[in-house]
C-alpha cells in the first residue's frame, strides 16, 4: 500500500466502504443504454421525484446562491418545530440524516466505547460507529428485524449508542410502539438511543410511533428523520434529528457550521408543508407494494413483508439475478453485504416501473429454468 495510505488509522483501513445503488448514468454508460429506458428501483426514491412546492421554492432560491446558507437553519428549525411542537433548540439539521447520525457517532464514540445495533440493520451505523474506532456489537435479529432484548441484554458499561431503525432497510420490519417504548426505557440514561425513522412517512397512523413525546421522557432519546424519502429530496441531502436540548447542543458542536445547503434549507420547508405530496407518496407506496408482493406471489417467491418503501425478494442467485435485470435495463439492489446473499431489495416505483420491473424479472426466471 502507498506509504502515506498506510498511514490511516488502522480502524479506518478496516472500514468496508458503503455500497451505493448504481446510478442509471452508469448503467447506461457500461452496457451502452439509453438512460430513459433505465428503471432504477435501488435506493429507495420516491417515484413521483420532487414536491412541487418544494421545486418552486428553490426555483425562488437560485439567485441567492452566492450567499453562504443560514449556518442556524432557523427557517426550517422553525417550520419543524411548529409541525412537531418542539423547541428549535431540539432539531439538529443534518446533510441528509446520515449526517446526523454520524454526528450522533462523533460526539459520543471513540476508541473504547462499545455501540450496539442489530444485524441487517442499516449499513451506516456500522460505518458511523467504525469511523470513530468504536466497537461495534452486532446482535442477531429475529425473522429479520430487531431482537430489542437482546438488544438491551449486549449493551456494556462501554456502550454509548444503541441503533434502532423503525422501520429498518434493508429488511422492512416494523416494531411495536409498545415495545419499542419499554426497550427505550429499559436502556440506561446516559445511554444515547437513536431511533431512525426514515421511513415514517409510509406509516399508518395506528403503525406509527409517537416519538416526539417520548422525547420529553427520555432524555437520551435521539430521533433522525430524513427529507430523502417520502419527501423526495434526495439529490439535496437534509434531514434532521430531534433531542434533549442538552444532546441536541453535543450534535451541534461537531456538526460542520454550513452543513445544509441553501437550496436543501428552502426546499426542505417548503416540502414540509406539502401534506398533500406525502398523502399522494404514501398512498402510491402501499398500491405498489401490493403490486410487487401480488407478483412476487404468481412468481412463487418469498418476500419480507415491508413497512418501508422497499421490498426484500428471495431469489435462490441473488447476485446473478441482480446482473441479468441490469442488462436488462432494471437497477434494483442486493444485499450480500447485509448478511442476506439470497435477496434482492426492490425500491417500490410506480405502477409502470413496478410492472416494468415484474416484466423483467420473469423473464429472468424462466432463462434461468432453461439453463
Ligand atoms: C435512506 C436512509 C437514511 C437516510 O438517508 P439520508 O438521505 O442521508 O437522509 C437513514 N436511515 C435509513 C434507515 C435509511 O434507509
Amino acid at each position: 500500500m502507498n506509504p502515506a495510505a498506510e498511514q490511516a488509522l488502522d480502524y479506518v483501513k478496516a472500514i468496508a466502504p458503503y455500497q451505493p445503488g448504481k446510478p442509471i448514468s452508469e448503467l447506461a454508460r457500461e452496457l451502452g443504454l439509453d438512460e430513459n429506458k433505465i428503471v432504477k428501483l435501488a435506493s429507495n426514491e420516491n417515484p413521483l421525484g420532487i414536491s412541487p412546492l418544494a421545486k418552486r421554492a428553490i426555483e425562488k432560491c437560485l439567485n441567492e446562491l452566492a450567499l453562504y446558507p443560514d449556518g442556524n437553519g432557523f427557517a426550517l428549525k422553525q417550520a419543524i418545530a411548529q409541525k412537531l411542537s418542539v423547541g428549535m433548540d431540539q432539531i439538529v439539521l443534518g446533510n441528509g440524516s446520515n449526517d446526523v447520525l454520524d454526528l450522533a457517532a462523533r460526539a459520543y464514540l471513540a476508541p473504547g466505547a462499545d455501540s450496539v445495533y442489530s444485524r441487517h440493520a442499516f449499513a451506516v451505523y456500522p460505518l458511523a460507529v467504525q469511523a470513530c474506532g468504536a466497537r461495534g456489537i452486532e446482535v442477531p435479529a429475529v425473522d429479520f428485524g430487531h431482537d430489542l432484548a437482546a438488544m438491551r441484554a449486549a449493551i456494556t458499561p462501554a456502550t454509548r449508542v444503541v441503533w434502532v431503525a423503525n422501520p429498518n432497510n434493508p429488511t422492512g420490519t416494523l416494531l411495536p410502539a409498545a415495545e419499542l417504548h419499554a426497550f427505550i426505557a429499559s436502556v440506561p440514561q446516559d445511554v444515547v438511543v437513536v431511533l431512525d425513522e426514515a421511513y415514517g412517512e409510509y406509516l399508518t397512523d395506528e403503525q406509527r410511533a409517537d416519538s416526539v413525546a417520548w422525547l420529553q421522557e427520555f432524555p437520551n432519546l435521539v430521533v433522525t428523520r430524513t427529507f430523502s424519502k417520502a419527501y423526495g429530496l434526495a439529490g439535496l441531502r437534509v434531514g434532521y434529528a430531534l433531542a434533549h436540548a442538552d444532546v441536541a447542543g453535543m450534535l451541534n458542536r461537531v456538526r460542520e457550521p454550513f452543513n445544509v445547503n441553501a437550496l436543501a434549507q428552502t426546499a426542505a420547508v417548503a416540502a414540509l408543508g406539502d401534506n398533500d405530496f406525502i398523502r399522494q407518496s404514501a398512498e402510491l407506496n402501499h398500491a405498489g407494494m401490493a403490486q410487487l408482493e401480488a407478483g412476487f406471489k404468481q412468481l412463487g417467491l418469498d418476500y419480507i413483508p415491508s413497512f418501508g418503501n422497499f421490498i426484500c425478494v428471495r431469489i435462490g442467485n441473488a447476485t446473478a439475478m441482480y446482473r441479468r435485470l441490469l442488462e436488462l435495463g432494471v437497477i434494483v439492489r442486493p444485499v450480500g453485504n447485509y448478511g442476506m446473499p439470497e435477496y434482492l431489495r426492490i425500491s417500490i416505483g410506480t405502477a409502470n416501473e413496478n410492472s416494468i420491473f415484474l416484466a423483467a424479472l420473469q423473464q429472468a426466471l424462466q432463462e434461468q429454468e432453461l439453463k
